[in-house]
């Protein structure tokens, strides 16, 4: 089979490798769309430690069942399906304690090589995260799944009332994802970013507010205690932090209002590290909290959403690509060009 291999950053090659054959339990994917991912773009900008380079990647995927291995119950050949990479070992102590997106073995066990005609699903992911596609659910935002997981999440831990005000900051593909699944819990979204198409994109999917920050400091261009347009309140409700940038990790604080909630959702550089004002934090009442992965639930809840299909996840995928152009993809990427790039086999 044809799969691209990312051999090191900047560097992806299609290859032409063994078609894996799966055993008891396992689940071969003929791909139908693969989506790329901030993820993948950290890999091949600078390296990444989930991604061992040389070695297939990309995680983001759903097509048809090629063919299953002995004992697999629920599913076969012909299936149209959407999964997610990883599941959680149910063993360990975070899963015991129910972290399981913290599963001490989940991204060990995790699977790699969506740009590529198959991909192997191994049978603790197949009892856990793996789900039929409904006929009227495309390829393409079936293979929402795993991001949608993610910003699940994020969210629904938390108790969004109507009427909250958001603040995202960082319209990438996460940042726009949070900004679909909170407009659908009618909050009030306002969404930062330096890039003016990315804000005129994040109007159109319905920020009630887009603030452009400063290319240089990335502050927002408004105070950090601003007279917000929802009339009086201090400052958002939450900050969904969606860039990975410690300066924008440490900034966005100042955003919140007293007693909010900043959820830090982009992973930033390893070793980076950022500075806070005890006093906002002790004295306003400030949570901070980290966002990272998802569990079975979460796969669970955003595999119902995407059921649904009201949330027009599509909107985000800025153009599509063969495996032979997959290197073009990222080229793009990097320079800042479109969101989300689908690759179809
Ligand atoms: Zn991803
Ligand atoms: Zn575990």
């Amino acid at each position: 089979m044809l799969a691209n291999i990312i051999v090191k950053p900047g560097r992806i090659e299609l290859r032409e490798i063994k078609t894996p054959k799966p055993s008891n339990g396992e689940i071969l994917v003929k791909i139908k769309v693969a989506l790329t991912c901030g993820t993948d773009l950290k890999a091949f900008l600078r390296g990444h430690p989930m991604i061992p380079m040389p070695g297939v990647f990309g995680h983001e995927f759903s097509g048809i069942i090629e063919d299953t291995g002995r004992g697999v119950k629920g599913f076969k050949k012909g299936d149209e399906i959407m999964a997610v990479h990883s599941a959680p070992c149910n063993k360990c102590v975070f899963c015991k304690k129910g972290f399981y997106n913290l599963c001490e073995n989940i991204m060990d066990t995790k699977i790699l090589g969506a740009f590529s005609e198959y991909i192997l699903l191994s049978s603790h992911i197949i009892k856990q995260n793996v789900f039929h596609k409904p006929k009227n659910l495309s390829f393409e935002e079936a293979a929402f799944l795993e991001p949608l997981s993610c910003v699940v999440h994020s969210i629904e831990p938390l108790d969004i009332k109507k009427g909250d005000f958001s603040l995202i900051m960082g319209a990438g593909p996460i940042g726009l994802l949070h900004l679909i699944l909170l407009k659908s819990k009618k909050a009030k979204v306002a969404v930062s970013d330096i890039k003016r198409e990315r804000l005129r994109i994040a109007k159109e999917l319905g920020a009630d507010l887009v603030i452009p920050s400063d290319p240089i400091t990335s502050f927002l261009k408004i105070p950090p205690s601003p007279p917000f347009p929802n009339g009086g309140v201090e400052g958002f409700d939450y900050v969904f932090e969606c860039t990975g940038k410690p300066e924008i990790w440490e900034a966005s604080v100042n955003y919140l209002r007293r007693g909010g909630t900043l959820i830090l959702f982009g992973g930033c550089e390893k070793g980076t590290k950022v500075t806070y004002d005890t006093y906002r934090l002790h004295y306003d009442e400030i949570t901070l909290k980290g966002a990272f992965h998802y569990t079975p639930d979460d796969v669970k809840k955003a595999y119902k959403l995407l059921c649904e299909g009201k949330l027009g996840l599509s909107r985000l995928i800025s153009g599509r690509y063969s495996l032979r152009n997959t290197q073009e993809a990222f080229v793009k990427l990097s320079k800042g060009i479109g969101l989300k790039y689908a690759i179809v086999p």
